[in-house]
């Protein structure tokens, strides 16, 4: 944490403080009216927060949630047994699967999205990120994996183009295709918390997956304020408030990484190369959906700072900030107008591209 007494500077920043503090003192209700629970889910603390719901059903709705997100956890992992790992491997050993109703419909989406992404996010490169040993609960160790292993993964270049999905029938017409969802899965579930939250009636919330989170409604009076974590050191980047459904996501090459001779090595991998996207720190994106916005951050990752707007134009995405490795700040002029620094950035690049 940056010294609280920069953080105070901006109102928005000073609540925001407050909040984090309040989280970290694990605060209990008292008078505040934001309820405020956590899971661990999809490798990560998942913070909810219920504007002025009483609290019975505030703990019934947190514990419905908790159930439905380790169940999709466990249907969705991308190495550990369970309805994905069936699919891969039907898909691998016969080229066609059949599907649940929730895989069938998180596969087509992801699909789609890929396909508007140019594949950047590539959601069946899972032998790659194997190889690189993302797969795994413990960060892998160096050295790195085999340029020729890497260059034969990519030439045999599977993509969404290579699955078709009609009703839970799901055939794939490329035997490397492995469905890795760890870019898309975590807002997929995030926008089918946010459908159970308004089936039980709240309608003012937050769910809030290590960062990456969406947000309904209101604070009360006033919005939804959260920040945007600084790439390179411990503290906020930027604030911003909500509107009354959106989705903030970022991609970040701090959140999974290991070190080999100096050399970092993270899990963003560019699928046109094989190797992890170098051109980028972190990228943002807001949207109202929580699928996209995390496949978006993923894509625009990769795109890096020449080609993320022409990508984002593509997925629909309208407020994208992206910190370079130079630590250059890009950004479209609609999402500037929307952040609240937490100090002056050195350099903003902005595009009117988007
Ligand atoms: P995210 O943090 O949302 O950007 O997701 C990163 C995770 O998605 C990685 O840990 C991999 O499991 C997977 N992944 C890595 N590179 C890609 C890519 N280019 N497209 C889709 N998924 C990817
Ligand atoms: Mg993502």
């Amino acid at each position: 944490m940056p010294p609280l007494a920069l953080l105070y500077r901006h109102p928005l920043l000073r609540a925001l403080t407050l909040t984090l503090t309040c989280l970290l003192a694990a605060c209990s209700r008292g008078d505040d009216p934001v309820y405020r629970d956590q899971f661990f889910a999809f490798g990560t603390l998942i913070d909810l927060s219920f504007y002025d719901v009483e609290t019975a059903r505030a703990e019934q709705a947190s514990q419905a949630l908790e159930q439905a997100f380790t169940q999709m956890h466990t249907d969705w992992h991308a190495w550990q047994p369970g309805a994905l790992q069936q699919v891969n491997a039907r898909l691998a050993e016969q080229g066609q699967a059949t599907g649940d109703p929730a895989i069938a419909a998180l596969i087509q989406e992801a699909n789609r999205l890929s396909l508007l992404s140019n594949g950047l996010f590539n959601p069946v490169i899972g032998r790659l990120v194997a190889l690189w040993g993302f797969h795994s609960d413990e960060p892998p160790q160096g050295p790195p994996p085999a340029g020729e292993r890497i260059r034969q993964l990519v030439e045999q270049a599977p993509t969404s183009a290579d699955v078709h999905v009609d009703g839970l029938q799901i055939s794939g017409h490329n035997p490397a295709v492995r469905y890795d969802l760890g870019a898309f899965a975590k807002g997929y579930a995030i926008d089918r918390g946010i459908q159970q939250l308004r089936e039980l009636g709240i309608t003012n919330a937050i769910i809030n997956a290590g960062g990456d989170l969406r947000g309904i409604g209101r604070h009360g009076e006033r919005p939804w304020r959260i920040g945007i974590r600084d790439p390179r050191k411990p503290g906020v980047l930027a604030a911003v408030e909500l509107a009354a459904d959106e989705s903030v996501f970022t991609s970040g090459d701090y959140e999974r990484f290991y070190e080999y001779e100096g050399q970092r090595y993270h899990h963003i991998i560019d699928p046109r190369s094989g190797y992890p996207a170098s051109a980028t720190v972190s990228a943002t994106v807001i949207h109202p959906l929580a699928a996209t916005a995390d496949a978006a951050a993923t894509a625009l990752f990769v795109a890096g700072p020449d080609d993320w707007p022409a990508i984002a134009r593509q997925l629909g995405v309208g407020y994208v900030m992206l910190v370079d490795r130079e630590g250059r700040i890009h950004m479209n002029p609609a999402m500037k107008a929307r952040l609240v620094f937490e100090s002056e950035p050195d350099t903003i690049v902005m595009s009117d591209a988007l």
